[in-house]
């Protein structure tokens, strides 16, 4: 399949295409989605329109090259995927992947790994992969595939450019994103680069956090109502208590990563628009004229920087690190 033959991922087909016309292409990718969603596809596309001898930029699907990436039989694209009785990624596979990605292309053409349901790495594999997937060899693209990108390690994710393929888990709308998006808008108007409006914008976001865990507390103690039982033993009621905070401290974190979701689709579109991108691709299309407005001047390595500044935010916090500083870290990034 060529590029326009992958009808129903065409966002992200002409996206790829786009990157690979204009020799941008990143050195590791993330495509999320739910199964069935067309990553795979895509997945090889990409690497025969990376080692097409008939076609630039694209697949022919006829020459050798493309005949054998379809066959699964091309020496330059390696495929891992979970082992059928573990449903794991052992390491010893990706052993084998990365040494087979560090060797030299056998065919002069670019190499493509890639790792389909990479949720399924576990933690000594994926620590294996880390450097590799940091300093990839020359003339190397690796993919990641994945239906739960939450399962991933986050310096597994920070290092990848992430694709959307249609709704996963983690892109449910948040329901403060009418809060929300007034914010970014402004600050990317007001000129990024600024430290005071990084400032600004983390004073604000900051109250925004503090309403939705106060607002979450509230629904959940009015849910469960501790109020209605009289004469509670103190025991019981300690338990119910303690289950009450961790029940806010889980929604609150759901909320918190919802918001920033929307955060990162928000740059991401900012990176669309400085690409050049049609506002059917956007994932706020409604918001595509402040985005486009803002998209005036940005450089596409300024709109990477941007995003990597969100997705370290997401990292930090699932590091542990205080959610204050996290924040304030992630959005100085974005002001240098
Ligand atoms: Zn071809």
């Amino acid at each position: 399949m060529s590029f326009s033959d992958l009808q129903e991922q065409r966002a992200v087909a002409e996206q790829l295409h786009r990157s690979l016309q204009r020799g941008r292409l990143a050195h590791a990718y993330l495509f999320t989605g739910p199964r069935g969603s067309g990553k795979e596809a895509v997945a090889r596309t990409l690497a025969k329109a990376l080692n097409c001898s008939e076609k630039d930029h694209d697949s022919c699907d006829r020459c050798d090259s493309c005949r054998r990436i379809d066959e699964g039989a091309h020496p330059d694209v390696y495929w891992v995927r979970p082992e059928s009785k573990s449903r794991r990624i052992q390491v010893e596979q990706m052993r084998e992947f990365m040494k087979a990605v560090n060797l030299r292309s056998s065919m002069g053409g670019v190499k493509v790994g890639i790792v389909v349901d990479a949720d399924c790495l576990g933690e000594e594999a994926s620590n294996a992969f880390l450097k590799t997937l940091e300093e990839p060899p020359a003339q190397t693209v690796i993919v990641l595939l994945t239906a739960d990108p939450q399962r991933l390690l986050p310096t597994i994710l920070s290092r990848c450019l992430r694709i959307s393929f249609g709704p996963t888990v983690d892109r449910a709308v948040s329901p403060y994103r009418a809060q929300l998006l007034p914010l970014l808008a402004k600050f990317s108007a007001t000129g990024e680069g600024k430290v005071a409006n990084s400032y600004q914008l983390l004073a604000e976001l900051t109250a925004l956090l503090q309403e939705i865990r106060k607002e979450t507390r509230t629904s959940i103690e009015a849910e469960m109502n501790l109020d209605r039982y009289e004469e509670l033993e103190p025991k019981v009621r300690e338990r119910l208590e303690e289950q009450l905070e961790a029940r806010v401290e889980g929604e609150y974190r759901a909320a918190r990563e919802r918001l920033l979701e929307e955060m990162y689709s928000w740059f991401g579109d900012l990176l669309l628009c400085a690409e050049g991108a049609d506002d059917k691709l956007l994932a706020h299309p409604d918001q595509a004229p402040a985005v486009r407005r803002v998209a005036t001047g940005l450089t596409y390595p300024q709109a990477c920087h941007d995003l990597e500044a969100i997705e370290q935010i997401r990292d930090s916090l699932s590091r542990n690190i205080s959610e204050t500083l996290a924040f304030e870290v992630g959005l100085l990034k974005l002001a240098q």
